[in-house]
């Protein structure tokens, strides 16, 4: 079988090392890739950004099934427009895709269905969000309404300074585009948890829990990024839990869009905040997280493309995935200034060394291979993922191996996973 994967990150790479793993699949072609996966798999230039450049691609490649990494195109329709043309792809339609596309949809729905969630108001223009802000204590969270790569949530410790993030929220200033609509959140305490599961519309099955770092500093200090690393491990939840996630909020989310007529098929990631009250959605997302699929995919021990066709074939059950008890642990190494300014085009060494560290696996986020060199190319640069039976060790292995690597300004954070092993367990 020939697949298609759409995407040019670290989680791609995962999608692509485990999918090449499966004896179903002959060949794994990528629109774009990168540096890494060019090595495992054909990357084809094109615009992996727009429904008509996948359109040109799948008819050159003529894959026999086609994998979306990110979000963008699920929320342009590459779904329905892949389906209507006869191809068969993994994910949910644009409708579905709602979910992570639209915060005050997610927000609606979940309160329409009682899925737990933070107190919100949906504002569209600034004097609603004048008038809500006296409704929430402080601080207070404002998020834009679209899709904003982790760049769209603000945590207001005054309500001048959450007032002032909605107007550039609406005036575009913020993210580049306008938002028409803002939410305004109460702020929730606790530890954040990422619960996915897989859907084939009606049924779901869960896979392993992770915890993502987002703020690029140690110690969850400075800005928000696209996650500077992720650990999984089966002491982040115990099975009592993972039972009343499916029962409040992963089966009444798929139960819910069948009902209103957008039935839910692919990987939904729930984003959540263990708070005192109870778990609480933060966010969902319509596909596999970065750099989390790198921790959760090098624990799963089954195969993937098995998975992912009983997505798609209404097929999927509680025995789908086998889990390895190991932990896991992935460190990503970023270029100095993410996600502000940063420099790319630094050659990187050591990445062989690292790779021949048993049960370590460099996923390349953005680099590119010329000449036979890998050099950096974005802001997340590789993600570092080792395996080990326990979550301290995996943690001591991938740090091992970053230890292996070296680029000009690289910078990492060194606590990736420090905060499970001070908690009793
Ligand atoms: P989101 O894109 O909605 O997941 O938000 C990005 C990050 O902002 C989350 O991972 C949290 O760290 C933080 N965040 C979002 N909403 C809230 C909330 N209601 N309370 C506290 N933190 C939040």
């Amino acid at each position: 079988m020939k697949v298609l994967v759409i995407g040019s990150g670290g989680r791609e790479h995962a999608l692509v090392w485990k999918l090449r793993q499966s004896r179903r699949v002959s060949e794994v072609v990528c629109i774009p890739g990168n540096g890494g996966i060019c090595q495992e798999a054909s990357c084809i230039a094109g615009d992996a950004r727009t429904n008509d450049g996948l359109l040109a691609v799948a008819h050159q490649v003529q894959p026999d099934l086609t994998v979306v990494g990110p979000e963008l195109p699920l929320s342009l329709g590459i779904v329905d427009e892949f389906t209507r043309r006869g191809l068969r792809i993994f994910g949910p339609t644009q409708a579905a895709a709602q979910l992570e596309w639209s915060k005050s949809f997610a927000k609606e729905f979940m309160q329409r269905h009682n899925i737990p969630t933070a107190h919100y108001a949906v504002c569209a223009s600034e004097d609603e969000v004048r008038k809500s802000l006296g409704l929430f204590s402080l601080p207070v969270v404002v998020k834009a309404d679209g899709l904003a790569a982790g760049k769209g949530v603000v945590i207001a410790a005054t309500k001048e300074e959450a007032a002032t993030a909605a107007t550039e929220m609406f005036s575009g200033k913020l993210l580049g585009s306008s938002s028409s609509r803002v939410v305004l959140e109460e702020h929730l305490k606790g530890e954040e948890l990422s619960f996915l599961v897989l859907s084939d519309g009606e049924r779901v099955a869960p896979l392993v829990a992770s915890q993502d770092h987002k703020r690029v500093g140690e110690g969850d200090t400075g800005a928000n990024t696209g996650g500077m690393g992720a650990y999984s491990s089966d002491a982040l939840i115990d099975e009592a839990m993972v039972e009343w996630l499916l029962n409040h909020i992963a089966r009444p989310t798929i139960e819910g869009m069948k009902s209103e007529g957008m039935e839910y098929r692919g990987i939904l990631y729930c984003g959540l905040m263990m708070t005192a009250r109870g778990p609480m959605v933060l966010e969902f997302n319509c596909r596999f997280g970065d750099p989390e699929t790198q921790a959760v995919l090098m624990r799963l021990d089954s195969d993937l493309l098995e998975a992912i066709e009983a997505s798609i074939d209404g097929r999927v059950s509680d025995g789908l995935f086998k889990w390895s008890t190991d932990s896991s642990c992935c460190v990503v190494i970023a270029s100095g200034g993410y996600p502000g300014s940063y420099v790319t085009g630094r050659e990187i060494s050591g990445l062989d060394r690292a790779a021949a560290i048993e049960n370590v696996k460099v996923f390349h986020a953005g680099t590119n291979l010329r000449d036979g060199k890998v050099y950096s190319s974005g802001g997340r640069v590789l993600g570092v993922t080792a395996r080990a039976p326990r979550l301290e060790d995996a943690i001591a292995k991938a740090y091992e191996a970053v230890s292996c690597i070296h680029f000009e300004e690289m910078y990492y954070r060194r606590d990736i996973g420090a905060r499970a092993l001070k908690q009793p367990t």
